[in-house]
């Protein structure tokens, strides 16, 4: 255990699924070292004070909720359907999706009113109640724990309240997105009142996750320049702070050090190179402390 922190912190993933991944990569390039193993359910971290509860997804919400975890990663539509009492930390960007509505392709939907008498399928009972209620409809809520997109063809519910990514599962059954509830993505969430020891863990684990998001836009760029186009090319740079410039071992040239967003990449480099910069290095940035 690291010698700074006095407290372990126990986060709760997913064991297998479609976050599994991406939290344990995300761990790893905070540098946080989960070994894992099919048959054990709590694993500590080999070089910080963390240890990993794997459970399923549905699982999280509860066990952090309840303090026997103290953080977890979950989908936020988990997290709503379970409505447990947490604080969500940070959103993290991976597991991106939605819940929606979708009707067979061939109904003519008109708005949420057609939803009225229908019977829907899903396995998120709660947030379709809390839709429905806030749009005073009423319809009748059929629970299926999976393949709720086969619903509608054999005759079990009208139409279906389910996860949508690319929308290809809905095309393949013959449905039709018509309403979007909810956006989710993965989300760090605590359990209330953590104490001090733990949220100074807690806050540590953050930094790093968020030195990483903010490196994962931008790129470290390396060019040379003529000294007396230094003062131009250096205008043209937003960088982190000011760009570095140092003198190369040929007299009259310049080498430009600088961090740029990636979206205005492009455009820079079009810019840089008019001005007269040459020899332009591009390289990815695995962690940008501001
Ligand atoms: P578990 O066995 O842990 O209960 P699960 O089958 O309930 O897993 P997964 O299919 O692994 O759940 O999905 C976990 C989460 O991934 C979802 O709750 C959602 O937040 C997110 N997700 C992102 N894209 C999709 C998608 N296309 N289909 C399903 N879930 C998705
Ligand atoms: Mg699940």
């Amino acid at each position: 255990m690291s010698h700074q922190f006095s407290a372990m912190l126990r986060i709760a993933i997913q064991s297998k699924g479609r976050l599994h991944d991406d939290t344990i990569s995300l761990l790893r390039e905070a540098d946080i070292k989960i070994r894992e193993s099919k048959r054990t359910l709590l694993v500590q971290a080999s070089n910080f004070p963390v240890e990993a509860l794997f459970l399923r997804d549905d699982d999280i919400p509860e066990t952090v909720a309840t303090g026997v975890a103290d953080v977890g990663i979950v989908g936020l539509n988990e997290l709503e359907e379970k409505g447990a009492d947490c604080e969500i930390v940070r959103h993290l960007g991976f597991g991106a999706c939605r819940l929606s509505l979708a009707v067979p392709k061939e109904e003519a939907y008109s708005g949420p009113q057609w939803f009225n008498g229908k019977t829907i399928a899903t396995s998120y009972p709660a947030i379709l109640r809390r839709y429905l209620k806030q749009q005073r409809l009423t319809a009748t809520i059929h629970v299926i724990s999976g393949s709720v997109e086969i619903s509608t063809g054999v005759g079990l519910a009208d139409a279906i309240f389910d996860i949508v990514s690319s929308g290809s599962t809905l095309v393949n059954n013959n449905l039709r997105e018509v309403e979007t509830v909810m956006q989710s993505d993965a989300v760090l969430v605590a359990r209330k009142n953590l104490e001090p020891e733990k949220r100074a863990v807690l806050n540590e684990m953050l930094f790093r996750f968020d030195a990483i998001k903010n490196a994962e836009t931008k790129k470290y760029v390396l060019l040379n320049a003529p000294a007396e186009k230094v003062d131009e090319i250096t205008a043209l740079l937003p960088g982190v702070k000011s760009p570095t410039v140092m003198p190369l071992a040929e007299s009259g040239w310049c080498s430009i050090h600088t961090v740029i967003d990636e979206d205005r990449f492009w455009e820079l480099i079009g810019k840089l190179k008019a001005a007269g910069a040459q020899g332009i290095l591009v390289m990815d940035i695995e962690k940008l402390i501001a």
